[in-house]
This record gives structure tokens, C-alpha cells and sequence, in this order.
């Protein structure tokens, strides 16, 4: 295994730290997760050193402005973000750090967040996807060194879900139970695709996912060329645009495993069909111009 991207950032880390998280992510890879006992050993003046280890992650071809940040989960483990831009694309289709590191942890099972920290202030369209957050009210958000804030000093009189009248919320959202409603269409380029297995898990992370404004549930399967499958879910905002789609949900997470953009070799959306929204093609648009690839779709209700 050879993460190059992961070799690097260590080199931000202090030397005690670097040791644990090499032996921590020797037999597999960077899940861009910091395991809850290294970061016990972390002082909270210690915290803010992490971002430059998370920034390494970010892909910038058309800012050239890397952001990175890290969130403590319930749990004690820490999840970084950095940001993601794809050239030639619309800027919407940026994934930025502070979204790349809730939905990391939201991807691993955590019930909610503590704290953020990132190394410039939080954008509003970042102040408004944390607003989805479960907990979001206790959560404190601290730039670079700076004295730590209460999130709600930097969102005040917000917009957020109960103006929709939803009482859900991101982290502590109800488990659908959606199954395939046809077999899969779509023909990917390369080899066959993944196992009936590999499905089910693509299907169980769509009943995951987070979509209370649309109802259109979904999530995305990326496979590699040595077969690492990243499973990212589309979670929504009450705001609409700062929701993050499932494709950029998986392309974060492949990053931290420290693969490129264009290692992947098989696409599989699982999606709840006959709602008011649909983003396959805006999955196409992507995917085509990453790596040429078509998108296997399984419909789902
Ligand atoms: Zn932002």
C-alpha cells in the first residue's frame, strides 16, 4: 500500500504522533480518521497543529487555496476534511473542508460532533451546511489558534430545518428501508462490476443517507482499479445548495486513502426513483470528464 499523499501530511504531525499513526494505517488504508486513543493523547492546544496534516488533502487546480479542518465526534475520534475543486466543472461541484470532515465523520458511524476546527473562518455556505448538524447548538468552532466560539455566534438568526418544518436532523437521521426495485442498468466501462454483496452495501448506505427536503435518498459507489470500494451518501440542506451530493461524499473519502481522482473504475448510484429531484446527470457530468465513466444505477422505493 502507498500513500503518498498520507506520507507527506504525517511529516506536519509531531514526531510521537507520526509513529502511532503510521503503525495505526500499516495494513490499511488512511480512512482520513484519527482513532479516538491518539487523540486523547492530544492536548486541546495540540488540536489546532492537525490542520496542516488535513490541508495536504485538498485538491485546489482552481484555487490554489487549500483548507483544511477537523471535527471531533461523540466518540473522541477526530475526522479531518480539505477541500476538493475539479477543473473544468462548475465551482458547485466543490466539496469545502469543513463538509469533507462532518461527512466523514458522518460516514463512520459517529452520533454527532463536538468541535471544529479549520485553518480559515468558516464560509457562510459551511456556516449553513453545519446548521443541519445534530447538536449543532453545542458545538464549538475554533479558526486556526483563535479562541474557540459558539457556533451560534457565527449563524445568528438562522435559517435551518425546523423553518421546513423537519425535525430531523444530519447524524441522528431515521434508517430507511428502501430496496432495489429493478436490477441494476447501465453499462460500466471496464470490468464487471461488483458482487450482489457490494450492492447491498451501496443500498444500505442509501437508506443512510439524508434527504428529508426531497425525499430523493441516495448514495454512490466508487470502485478503484485494485478494488477499494468508497461508498459516499448525499446528505441535503434546508438551504438546498450547501447539500453535499453522494458523489463528492465518496470522491473525499477516496482521497484520504490517498487514490486519485482518475483510479476509479466503476460507479454505482443507488437511488430512490419518481422523486421531485434527480441528480444522475449531474453525476454523469463528473464522472464523464474524471475518468470517462458511465454510472450502473440501481433504482430504489
Ligand atoms: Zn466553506
Amino acid at each position: 500500500m502507498n500513500n503518498d499523499v498520507f506520507n507527506q501530511a504525517v511529516k506536519h504531525l509531531a514526531e510521537p504522533i507520526q509513529a502511532q499513526m503510521h503503525q495505526a494505517f500499516a495494513q490499511h488504508p488512511f480512512s482520513g480518521q484519527i482513532p479516538a486513543s491518539i487523540m486523547a493523547q492530544l492536548l486541546p492546544a495540540q488540536l489546532p497543529s492537525l490542520l496542516p496534516f488535513a490541508a495536504c488533502f485538498a485538491v485546489t487546480p482552481v484555487s490554489d487555496f487549500n483548507v483544511g479542518a477537523l471535527v471531533v465526534g461523540n466518540s473522541g475520534a477526530g475526522y479531518i476534511g480539505a477541500n476538493l475543486e475539479f477543473a473544468g466543472q462548475a465551482l458547485g461541484q466543490s466539496v469545502h473542508a469543513e463538509q469533507a470532515a462532518i461527512n466523514n465523520a458522518w460516514l463512520a458511524q459517529e452520533t454527532g460532533i463536538k468541535q471544529l476546527f479549520v485553518n480559515a473562518s468558516p464560509c457562510g455556505h459551511c456556516r449553513q451546511f453545519i446548521r443541519e448538524v445534530a447538536g449543532q447548538e453545542a458545538l464549538t468552532v475554533q479558526v486556526l489558534s483563535q479562541p474557540d466560539r459558539p457556533f451560534a455566534e457565527l449563524l445568528p438568526d438562522s435559517f435551518g430545518p425546523q423553518d421546513l418544518g423537519n425535525q430531523q436532523a444530519l447524524f441522528q437521521q431515521p434508517t430507511q428501508c428502501f430496496v432495489a426495485v429493478d436490477e441494476p442498468n447501465g453499462e460500466p466501462v471496464g470490468e464487471p462490476i461488483g458482487s450482489p454483496a457490494q450492492y447491498q452495501a451501496i443500498i444500505a448506505e442509501a437508506n443512510l443517507s439524508y434527504a428529508p427536503y426531497t425525499g430523493y435518498y441516495h448514495s454512490l459507489g466508487l470502485q478503484t482499479h485494485d478494488e477499494q470500494w468508497f461508498i459516499g451518501r448525499y446528505s441535503e440542506n434546508a438551504a438546498y445548495n450547501p447539500s453535499l451530493p453522494a458523489l463528492q461524499s465518496a470522491l473525499s473519502q477516496l482521497r484520504f486513502a490517498g487514490y486519485g481522482l482518475g483510479d476509479v473504475k466503476t460507479a454505482v448510484l443507488a437511488h430512490r426513483v419518481g422523486q421531485k429531484i434527480d441528480m444522475t446527470n449531474q453525476y454523469k457530468t463528473l464522472l464523464t470528464q474524471l475518468n470517462q465513466l458511465e454510472l450502473t444505477v440501481i433504482k430504489l422505493n
